[in-house]
This record gives C-alpha cells, structure tokens and sequence, in this order.
C-alpha cells in the first residue's frame, strides 16, 4: 500500500508541475504495531491481488485499522499527534501571537493618528451621513403614510415583499419622482417599501459618503439613527456591509434614535470640563419662547423647478435682526429658521435675500479692502500713453 500510495503523489506531483518534495513515511499500521497492540487477523478476499504476495510476507490474514479504534479507542489519535508534533514548532504560536499584539497596537496607532488628521473630514462625512438617513426616513415616513401603512408595521410590510422595484440612489427629490413612476408601473406598497429600504445602503455609503471601497473605513460598522428601529433597513444594511467586506461586524446601537444626541451630549460635557461656556439660553426662556409659523405662497423656494413648499418659523428673540426686506416681512426683535426646504439654496429666501447678503459682502469689502489686489492693479496699470 505505501508503495502504491508513493506512487500516486509522485505521479500527481509530475502531471500536475506542483514542485513538491514529499515523503512518505509509513506510521500506521506496521508488523511491529499488529503485534504489540495484538490486532486480530481477517481472511483476505479472493479478489485482492496482493493477496498471495502479502500472506507470504506476514502470514495468513490481514489486520484493519477499525481494529485498532475498537480495541484502543483513541490510540490511533495519540499515534498521529506525536508524529506530527515531531514536526510542530511550539514557539511559533508564542511568536505569531506576539507580532499579531504588535501589529494591533500599530494599526490602533495609525488609526487614531488618521482619524486626528482627518477630524474635520471626518465630522463632515458624519454629518453627511446623519443627513441622508434622516432624509431617507422622511421617505420612508412619507410612503408609508401614503399607503396608509403604520411606521410599526413597516418593517413586517416591507418582509413581506418577493420582489421589489429598483430605485434610484441619490437626492431625496429624484428619489420621491421614482417612487411616483415605480407605483404607475404596477408596484405595490409592501414592495415599494421594500425597495425604499434597499437602497438606503447606497445612499448612505456611496451616494453621500462617496465610500466606493467600504474597506477603506474599517470592519465595525455601529449603525445608529432612528431609521434603525426599521429591521427592514437593519437587513439590508447588514446585507451590503457583509457583501463587501464578509469579516465585518456590524452592531445597532442599543438607542439608536438617540446615539446622536448621546454622542453630541458627551463632546458638549468634553467641552465643558475644558473650561467652554455655553450659550444655550436656558429652559425657562424655551417654554416662555413666542413664535409663530408661516407657509404660504410666500414661503415656496423659487430657485429650481421643485419649488419646495418651505416653512417659515419665526421666533421672538432679544437682539433679532428681523427681516424688513423679506416678502413675509419680519420687525426687529425677531429671528427666522427656514424648514422643508429640500437642498440648502433653500435657505436663502428670495432674491431680496440675495441684495441683502450680497450688500453685506460689499460693506465687509469696503471695510477691509483686498490690499494686494489694489498692488497688483496698480502695478499693472497701463501707463497712459
Ligand atoms: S429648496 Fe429650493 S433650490 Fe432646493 S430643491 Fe427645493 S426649490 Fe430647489
């Protein structure tokens, strides 16, 4: 049988051009082995060839290695461990687990290296991030009222869908059009739903944080926000994190409607033990705050085609700048926050707005003139000739 089996290797080492340098060495069973573990003897078959050659050799009989496990049950294991451990180096493991220590301490190193670089990029893609899934939400909010569906059953909705339609990734404006187009064409709510949910890993990673090789910001994935509370987007963002990088781990934060004011609470206490000062009026002046809410025609965004229905919400504050100028106009002693606009141009009211600002960049202008601009006008001025 070593023989044969030599033969075989050596024979799928040339066919194959492996380049291997095998031995083969007999452990289990020799004569030697037969005799002192007293293995009984069973009568060879007629049919095998090496039949007369091996009776001639060792006798009448030929002992199986089923023998050995009935009657030394865990001998042939024994047997096997230390012929491999002759071949074992122990210290490796010491070794492996010493550089793999050292490679974590570098990577942690690097990392928080990377991550005092790059803050500022860092708190801009987060709130990028915030941004879109608390937009995807509204969808969400915004379909299943549609349909008359209560947000609770929403994600047991969205499960129940065998298929769903393909949306497309981007801006929340896009988005909503589709939905219009993916109900004309015979989609139904649960799979609408469904769809809404599946593409919000694409808005998310690649649309807003523009992460085409997700890799690039690690394996834990803590997926916080309320949209979360939707196991339906769960799945799905568990299913597209995995499918990109299959060791990840991927965890929902316990309170994951509150991670973020957890975590902006936490910067605020950093802050404040660092001797900051807060502005924050206090919750007596919020109960006692007088405001009062516009939405007219007045109020639509104009600067693209969406015309956004915005609301106005102005709020009494001491010192308010008020809005004369402004279409709904606004008298001193009072501040206005712009709502419901789809994209941040919304934010500027109209084109009266625009005079406005446009007149405070040219008094800042005039009360700090571009110094070197003026040398270099000057020192280019065309001599009159
Ligand atoms: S806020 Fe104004 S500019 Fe932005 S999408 Fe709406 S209408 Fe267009």
């Amino acid at each position: 049988m070593p023989v044969a089996v030599a033969r075989k290797i050596e024979h799928r080492i040339r066919t194959d051009d492996l380049g291997l340098d095998v031995q083969l060495r007999p452990i289990i069973l020799d004569e030697h082995q037969c005799q002192e573990y007293r293995l009984p003897r069973t009568p060879i078959k007629e049919s095998e060839r090496r039949k007369d050659r091996f009776e001639e050799r060792y006798g009448e009989g030929a002992t199986e290695l089923d023998a050995l496990e009935a009657l030394h049950p865990g001998e042939l294991r024994r047997i096997l461990i230390r012929e491999i451990s002759r071949y074992y180096d122990g210290g490796l493991d010491q070794q492996i687990a010493e550089v793999t220590a050292q490679l974590d301490a570098t990577l942690t190193d690097i990392n928080a290296r990377a991550r005092d670089e790059h803050a500022d990029e860092l708190a801009e893609l987060r709130a990028s991030y915030e941004q879109i899934v608390r937009r995807h939400n509204e969808q969400l909010q915004g379909v299943a009222e549609r349909f008359d569906i209560p947000m609770s059953e929403m994600a047991d909705r969205a499960f129940l869908a065998e298929a769903m339609p393909q949306l497309s990734m981007g801006c929340g404006v896009f988005l909503q059009s589709d939905i219009v187009n993916q109900q004309r064409k015979g989609w139904q709510a649960d799979e609408i739903l469904a769809g809404l949910c599946a593409i919000l890993p694409l808005n998310v990673w690649i649309y807003a944080g523009g992460l085409n090789n997700l890799k690039q910001v690690g394996r834990k994935y803590i997926l916080q926000g309320g949209t979360h509370k939707n196991l339906a987007v769960v799945k799905t963002q568990v299913d597209f994190i995995l499918s990109k990088i299959p060791e990840a781990e991927v965890v929902v934060h316990p309170y994951s409607g509150e991670a973020g004011a957890i975590g902006a609470a936490l910067v605020a206490l950093d802050w404040w033990e660092r001797g900051g000062q807060t502005s924050f009026r206090g919750f007596d002046s919020i109960e006692n705050l007088a405001y009062k809410t516009v939405t007219s025609v007045d109020t639509v965004c104009h600067w693209c085609p969406v015309n956004c229905q915005r609301s106005f919400i102005d709020v009494e504050l001491l010192g308010g700048k008020g809005r004369e100028w402004s279409k709904v106009p606004l008298g001193y002693g009072w501040e206005r926050v712009i709502v419901n606009n789809s994209c941040p141009k919304g934010l500027v009211e109209d084109l009266n707005e625009m005079k406005v600002i446009k007149t405070e960049i040219e008094r800042t202008k005039d009360a700090f003139p571009n110094v070197a601009d003026l040398v270099r006008k000057e020192a280019f001025r065309r001599a009159p000739v």
